[in-house]
Formats: structure tokens, sequence, C-alpha cells
């Protein structure tokens, strides 16, 4: 049985000083070992404090992003390298708002997904449809094409990643796709998995929702068959609400 896995995307938000407060809470609600994997992602510049509050607790550390290449000259970036350092074992990759306001493409995330899997971090590799695409029924189209070129060429580590199906329109507006909806799409990435690495490693593979899930509306989409676990963002920035769907589990 594949285990849930409810992460934290913190984005831009919170200082170091906030995030060990923030972390700390997160911790304490965790002691009683929780029944599923909880991840927390702070911002770059906050890492090195949150690692220091969960290092050898329950609670798991993720950065946000990093760079496909080891080492060099890429001005302001972070290499998998420095993250695994820090003490994170995850890495959110090819998230919408870094596809939107980056440039990210497939070919991006794969490159870094590969890297990532080198240096021993797990990726977490977002894809997703904006609502013009759903609205112009693209959304199986789109997620396909995310799916097999942004975790092309795997090999045997296709069974390391995480898959985090966000639908853009559904992220930090308050619009959820419905548990139905939802598991329509994950069923989809998991054939899609199935067909790039078979189907005893594809039903390996958590696939995490993203959008705008919060405690009362987890527990349903936790409840699908395909729906492995959540990618939270604005809900993760309150400890009360994100153990509200940590406990959702
Ligand atoms: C996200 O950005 O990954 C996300 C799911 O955000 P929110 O929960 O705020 O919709």
């Amino acid at each position: 049985m594949r285990q849930k896995i409810i992460a934290g995307n913190w984005k831009m938000n919170k200082t170091p000083g906030e995030s060990v407060g923030l972390a700390q809470a997160i911790k304490a609600a965790c002691a009683k070992v929780p029944k599923a994997k909880v991840v927390v992602c702070p911002p770059f510049t906050a890492l090195a404090a949150v690692s220091g509050v969960v290092r050898g607790s329950a609670v798991a550390l993720g950065a946000q992003n990093m760079h496909w290449e080891k080492s060099g000259a890429y001005t302001g970036e972070v290499s998998a390298a420095m993250l695994l350092d820090l003490g994170c074992s995850y890495v959110i990759l090819g998230h919408s708002e870094r596809r939107t306001y980056f440039g990210e493409t497939d070919e991006i995330v794969n490159r870094k997904v590969k890297t990532a899997l080198a240096a021993g971090l797990i990726p977490i590799v977002c894809v997703g449809e904006t609502l013009a695409q759903r609205k112009e029924s693209q959304t199986e189209f789109v997620v396909s094409a995310q799916i097999v070129h942004g975790v092309a060429g795997l090999g045997a580590d296709l069974g390391r990643i995480v898959v985090a199906y966000e639908p853009v329109w559904a992220i930090g507006t308050g619009l959820t796709a419905t548990p139905a909806q939802a598991q329509a799409v994950h069923a989809l990435i998991r054939g899609k998995l199935t067909e790039l690495g078979g189907a005893a490693l594809a039903q390996t593979i958590a696939i995490q929702y993203g959008g705008s899930m919060k405690p009362d509306n987890a527990p349903e989409l936790l409840s699908q068959t395909d729906i492995d676990g959540g990618l939270i963002g604005g809900a993760a920035l309150d400890a009360v609400s994100f153990m509200g769907i940590v406990n959702a589990v």
C-alpha cells in the first residue's frame, strides 16, 4: 500500500525566524508519528533554520526548486548538493508558478528531475492544466505530455519520484477540483506511469493532489483510489490547518 504524503509548499513566505516557529509547531504536532509522511518546503533562506528544527523528527525537509547543473556559473541558483547538505530529502520541481513566471518547460523539468535523483533527492514533479486548457478539453493531452516528457528516461528511478497533480485553476484560488475530477486525472497519470515503467512500478508511485486543499475538503479528496496525499500551499502556512490535512489521512 502506498503511504500518503502531505507536503507544505511555503512558497515565498516566512522569514527564517517565522519559519522556525511554524516548523516547531508542525514537529510538535507530529510527535505522535502521523500516518502520513509529512514534508515541509520553506524558502531557500529558511532551509538551514528549519533543518535544525526537524532533524531527527518525523518531519522531512524539502526545497521548492533547484538547478539542473551540479555547480557552476549560474548566479542566484542552488544545486542539489547544496540542498542535500542542508538536510533536504525532497525537492518540488516544475511547479506551475515556475512554469508560468520563470519559463520552465518539460525539458527543463526533466533535466532537474534527473539531477535530483542522481543526487539522492526525491523530486515532487508537478503537472496540471490551466483553466483555458480544461475548458478546451485539453486536460488529458496537457497532463499526459507533462508526464511523458517531464519524467522521461528515468529507468528504474521512476519509482523514486512523487507526482503532484495541481490543476492551475485551483492553485490559490479557493477553487478545488471535485474528488471525481481529481481522481480521473490521477488515474490518467497512473496510466501514463504504467506505460513508462510498468504496472508494478506505477502502483508504488505516490500521486499527490494540490489546489486549495484544506482540512474540510481533504478527507474526501484523500479517500480517492489514486490520490496519495496533498501538496499544500496556503493552508500549509498555518500549523493548525496544515495538521488538519495531515490528520485527515
Ligand atoms: C500549490 O501552490 O502547490 C498549492 C497547491 O497552493 P494552494 O494550496 O494555495 O492552492
